[in-house]
């Protein structure tokens, strides 16, 4: 039995992060690699001082996320949450109408689908909410038991007429994550449904990053350190690194955890062999699939649009204009005054997406901005451009089965190379997170 005492995190996102709070806290030491200039990955918000408060895509989470909540109250960083409304408006062929998750009466009145599917609803809804400890949306150990090979589309069309499924529970699943309903497991969405009646939402005053960054305290973080080769060394594992002037660097560790989205997990380990990391690993590697995702920003006035408001389109097709969400700020006039705007948020549908990323951002907007009133006709035409920020690899798809492989995959897990990220459960921070804690668990439940 050796005692293992140095561990290597690749990806400082908040499956990596968490996975280094688990490890210093058992005595190990850890080293961060992070490409990027800072931590928290796809949660990591950009900062522009002209708004306030600074912070530009801010993610959401909700009163039933308990890691984080846990983190929050260990950090003391109450005072960092501000609520925010769960404003959801569907627009059907331009008719906009609200559909609250915690308003029985927003539910009732909602009338772009007919009663009979609004009632079906509420009882599928009541009957997942019973079983909301195994339908679990952040464990696939949880949820690979309802991972029968159903897709979202079948679940939905046989406790919806087609016009209830596409007009009422699609697009609160398709906008939020931007996949096809055809394309994703049934569990997902009953674990949603499970989940989310009379949940709260917030977002941090300062960006969900502070989480992986007070996560990550106590560990060597090397930002700007991309890692670029794993090679065996005896029984540990030798990391390259190349850092911000191009200069690589060597070091061996007794164990790794590899936080990165999925292909480059892949790729990174490719060369391993298989008693390290197993067929079966690899293969879940391989074939995860993720959506991309680009968000296009504006400042708006703020009466022009309505607050805190995730406006969503409904209906089968793939819209041109999937989501648009608008957050509150202030900016400064030209004698310094403060003036209230609200960021408007719009996420292109899958297809606009996909034609849209890497175009230069004048034309990102100049198409974003013809599309966007197909969705809010009164999308304002002096909306100022202000920021886009491009996902390639954004949302993994938990393409049916997938809940039951990762489950799997997560059972074989153990050093020194273990896997951590969101495409284990699904793109959620507090999915991100517990994934990491699980890879951690894995190299020192077990002394080696
Ligand atoms: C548009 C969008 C909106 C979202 N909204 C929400 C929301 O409202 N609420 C919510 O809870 N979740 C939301 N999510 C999901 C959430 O952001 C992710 O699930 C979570 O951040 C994933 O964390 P991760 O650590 O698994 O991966 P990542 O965040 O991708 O972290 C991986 C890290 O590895 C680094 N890396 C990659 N390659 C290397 C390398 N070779 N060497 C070193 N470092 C490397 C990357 O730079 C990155 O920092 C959203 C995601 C997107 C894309």
């Amino acid at each position: 039995m050796t005692q293992r005492n140095k561990t290597a995190v690749i990806g400082g996102g908040m499956a990596g992060c968490a996975a280094a709070k688990e490890l210093l806290k058992s005595g190990v030491d850890v080293v961060v690699y992070e490409a990027s200039p800072g931590l928290g990955g796809r949660a990591r918000s950009w900062h522009r001082a002209e708004i306030e408060p600074d912070v530009g895509v801010n993610l959401w989470f909700t009163s039933f996320y308990r890691i984080m909540f846990d983190r929050i109250r260990e950090y003391g960083l109450e005072d960092q949450l501000v609520d925010m409304s769960n404003n959801v408006i569907v627009v059907d062929d331009g008719t906009p109408a609200e559909l609250l998750s915690d308003s029985l009466r927003s539910l009732f009145r909602y009338p772009h689908v007919p009663l009979r599917d609004r009632i079906r609803f509420l009882t599928a809804t009541a009957k997942e909410t019973l079983r909301r400890r195994q339908l679990d949306i952040f464990d696939p150990l949880k949820l690979a038991p309802f991972d029968d090979g159903t897709t979202a589309a079948q679940y939905g069309r046989k406790i919806l007429s087609r016009r209830g499924f596409d007009s009422l529970l699609r697009p609160e699943i398709e906008s939020f994550w931007l996949w096809s309903c055809e394309e994703i497991s049934a569990a997902h969405v009953r674990a949603m449904q499970a989940q989310v009646a009379g949940a709260k939402f917030y977002v941090f005053l300062n960006g969900m990053e502070v989480i992986a960054e007070r996560n990550a305290e106590g560990a060597d973080i090397r930002l700007e350190h991309e890692v670029t080769n794993l090679q065996m060394d005896g029984d540990g594992v030798l990391v390259s690194a190349r850092d911000a002037g191009g200069t690589v660097s060597e070091e061996r560790f007794d164990d790794v955890v590899v936080a990165t989205t999925a292909p480059v997990a892949a790729k990174l380990t490719a060369a391993l062999p298989t008693g390290t990391v197993s067929q079966d690993i690899r293969e879940f590697l391989e074939s995860q699939r993720y959506e991309p995702a680009l968000s296009v920003s504006y400042l708006v006035d703020y009466s022009s649009m309505p607050s805190e408001a995730h406006i969503v389109a409904a209906g089968a097709d793939d819209p041109p204009v999937k989501t648009i969400i608008t957050f509150p700020r202030q900016v400064r006039d030209e004698e310094g005054r403060p003036v209230d705007k609200h960021l408007a948020f719009v996420y292109p549908g899958r297809a606009a997406t996909r034609r849209l990323l890497g175009l230069p951002a004048e034309e990102q907007f100049a198409e974003t901005s013809r599309l966007v009133t197909r969705l809010w006709p009164d999308f304002p035409a002096d909306a100022e451009p202000f920021q886009i920020a491009e996902r390639p690899h954004a949302m993994p798809v938990p393409e049916p089965g997938r809940y039951r492989r990762s489950a799997r995959v997560i059972r074989q897990q153990r050093g020194p190379v273990v896997f951590a990220g969101d495409y284990f459960t699904s793109p959620i921070s507090e999915a991100a997170m517990l994934s990491g804690m699980r890879a951690a668990e894995a190299l020192t439940a077990v002394s080696r």
